[in-house]
């Protein structure tokens, strides 16, 4: 569902760009909230959300869809957790809807959909990695990542029930925006993919909006 939002870019208190490939972690306190902004368009965004009081509550996919009956991610979606909590609200969505089905990218599944040799090229679950690797602090581990959502990515539902990884349906300048409802960790990786149309094999950076 398109729903504009009415929040101007100049009365954000952040505003971060994320590099192609690059990962962001950090936290977004109740009642605050963040837009993902598709800079140059068709750019996956691979995001995980944790209780950043408890990061073992975390976003669930299947918590999420049954609730809301749907698959899909789109304005009005309430992100849930493990523990059937709502996390944050999608309150404004310009690029229609978001997949929650296709997974992250990973060494394991680029060797096995595409090639041994793609064995070392970067993935999401690299960078997923690195930054709980890198930033401790935040009480994340390995055993933390888990399904997430993909901001941008369009993986369409067939009649029979079947997944496909098509190109995208973002654009540039297309936005995602969510409501905090609880201080979470946001933990995004603007996936590196170049084997599938996911980023339009051409990774471009993401920004990211918080407003208080
Ligand atoms: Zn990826």
């Amino acid at each position: 569902m398109i729903k504009h939002s009415s929040l101007l870019p100049e009365n954000a208190a952040s505003r971060t760009t994320i590099g192609a490939g690059d990962y962001y972690i950090g936290i977004v306190k109740a009642g605050q909230t963040l837009r993902l902004l598709d800079l140059e368009g068709n750019q996956a965004a691979d995001t995980l959300f944790f209780s950043a009081a408890n990061p073992v509550e975390r976003y669930s996919a299947t918590d999420t869809i049954r609730e809301q009956g749907n698959v899909y991610l789109t304005a009005g979606s309430v992100i849930r957790s493990n523990e059937n909590n709502p996390m944050l609200e999608i309150v404004a969505d310009t690029c229609g809807r978001h997949d929650t089905l296709g997974g992250a990218c990973a060494s394991e599944s680029n060797t096995v959909r595409y090639d041994l040799e793609k064995r070392c090229m970067h993935s999401c679950r690299d960078s997923w990695m690195l930054a709980v690797a890198e930033n401790p602090q935040y009480g994340i581990g390995k055993r933390d990542i888990t399904h997430n959502i993909n901001f941008f990515m369009n993986v369409p539902v067939t009649a029979e029930g079947g997944l496909t990884f098509e190109d995208g349906i973002s654009g540039a300048g297309k936005y995602v925006e969510l409501t905090a409802l609880m201080d979470v960790v946001i933990l995004i990786s603007n996936c590196p993919q170049l084997n599938n149309p996911c980023n339009g094999y051409n990774p471009t950076p993401v920004e990211l909006l918080v407003w208080n």
